[in-house]
């Protein structure tokens, strides 16, 4: 019987099993479904081009161990370390990220109706706040960027409306500072060092963001299995038996709940819950198409095209092909509106589970999915696992603090 077995081989089920061992515990196993480990952190080549197939993937973390983790498998050296040129198109003009810092790169009648919007946003004005993600983004950012960028580019992004989704996911996010806004647009110049999210990343030299968990994975080989769909999971005296062949003291479920809910034998006390458990589907297309300025992405909120962001590789992938580019598009909205982009089409594939969406009432659900199923030994780690928007950065983070948490309690060794 092992004492863990681990659903999923992403970032945090490599971690998960890892850690684990680093602790003693090596009676362990790891089911993957696919055929190759990394999930949504996979790369392919396509043509000399790197297609990292979950979508655009770039790694930074505020966590010192993180970096400590990463570097110790695969070195500093070798990945590059960029300062981060992302871009908006917003209302026929590109302009830097993030739109509030950047107000002063538009034309300046715009600007004037930016600046003014900015000024009236509800935070500033100390109203109450909002129950909503539509009506957060108002109350953050004012009418004007809520309707010429974030509805638009959210709606294309998450395929739900942004008042069907929650905002207690947000609250980290800094107040905007009105009189910097204003202070740029005078200057005409921003401080980056102000900006609320990094402004670095880094991208491994060869073989996409792939390498990092290649490199992460390489002595757990032994400890995952392959093509193996976790499709089954019976709970009985005290122990998990899954897939009708494994048997298990504790079971670690790093993918999403939703797609577990029959292996699981749906159980009807927590149906409400399992349902406001969603997430949404990618598709990634990868175009050659000419182009000469150094950016990273862009995104793109205008709603008559289909895509949400675009991805120059070789301007991060030093070992990819000049001019590969790379769309995401939300899968319903891929195959409602068709895509069209000038280029020429190398490539393209679907990302079953990309983004967790936090529709109202997911945080009370997964809290109770979580609460029913620990006290059976079955936890949840991870982007699916907790159903988080969770950067692999931060997946690998919590598998730490899992594994930690457990040696803790169970002081298991
Ligand atoms: C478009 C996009 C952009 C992103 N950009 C970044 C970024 O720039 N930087 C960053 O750090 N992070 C980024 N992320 C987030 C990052 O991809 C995730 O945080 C991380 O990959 C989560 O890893 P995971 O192991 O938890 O899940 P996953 O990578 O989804 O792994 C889950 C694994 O479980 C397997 N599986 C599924 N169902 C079953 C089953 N029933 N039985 C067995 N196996 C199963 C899957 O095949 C998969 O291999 C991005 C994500 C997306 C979608």
């Amino acid at each position: 019987m092992y004492e863990y077995l681990i659903i999923g081989a992403g970032v945090t089920g490599i971690t998960l099993c890892k850690k684990f061992r680093e602790a003693g515990i090596d009676n362990i196993l790891v089911l993957e479904a696919d055929d190759k480990i990394g999930g949504l952190c996979k790369t392919e080549e396509v043509e000399g081009h790197q297609l990292d197939i979950g979508g655009g993937h770039f790694f930074h973390t505020k966590h010192p161990e993180v970096f400590e983790y990463v570097f110790s498998h695969l070195p500093e050296s070798e990945f590059q370390y960029y300062k981060r040129v992302s871009k908006i198109e917003l209302e026929g003009n590109t302009i830097d990220y993030p739109v509030e810092s950047n107000v002063w790169q538009l034309p300046l009648e715009q600007q004037i109706k930016y600046i003014i919007s900015i000024i009236r946003n509800g935070e500033s004005q100390n109203k109450p706040e909002p129950k909503n993600y539509e009506e957060w983004i108002r109350w953050k950012l004012g009418d004007r960027i809520c309707d010429h960028y974030m509805i638009p580019y959210n709606e294309k992004l998450w395929g739900v409306k942004p008042e069907q989704m929650d905002c207690d996911w947000l609250y980290k996010i800094p107040q905007v500072n009105v009189e910097e806004v204003l202070q740029y647009s005078l200057e005409r110049e921003a401080d980056v060092n102000k900006f609320p999210a990094h402004i670095h990343f880094y991208y491994p030299v060869k073989g996409g963001f792939q390498r990092i968990v290649e490199a992460l994975a390489e002595e757990e080989r032994e400890y995952i299995c392959l093509n193996t769909r976790v499709s089954d999971l019976e709970y009985r005296d005290s122990r998990w038996i899954v897939n009708k062949e494994y048997e298990a003291k504790h079971v670690v479920n790093t993918v999403p709940w939703n797609d577990l809910y029959k292996a699981l034998g749906e159980p009807a006390k927590l149906s409400f819950d399992f349902e406001k458990i969603k997430y949404n589907r990618l598709m990634i297309s990868l175009y050659e198409k000419e182009y000469d300025h150094d950016w990273h992405w862009r995104y793109i909120p205008d709603i008559q095209k289909c895509y949400h962001r675009e991805f120059y590789i070789h301007n991060f992938a030093a070992d990819s092909k000049a001019n590969g580019i790379y769309l995401e598009s939300n899968l319903n909205r891929y195959k409602q509106k068709k895509l069209k982009y000038e280029g020429k089409l190398l490539y393209e594939t679907e990302t079953e589970a990309a983004y967790p969406i936090p529709v109202i009432g997911h945080k009370k659900a997964i809290e109770h999915i979580l609460e029913y199923y620990e006290s059976q030994n079955l936890f949840g780690v991870g982007r699916w696992g907790q159903h988080q928007y969770q950067n692999a950065d931060v997946s690998m983070y919590e598998a730490m603090k899992f594994v930690e948490k457990r040696i803790k309690e169970d002081g298991i060794c």
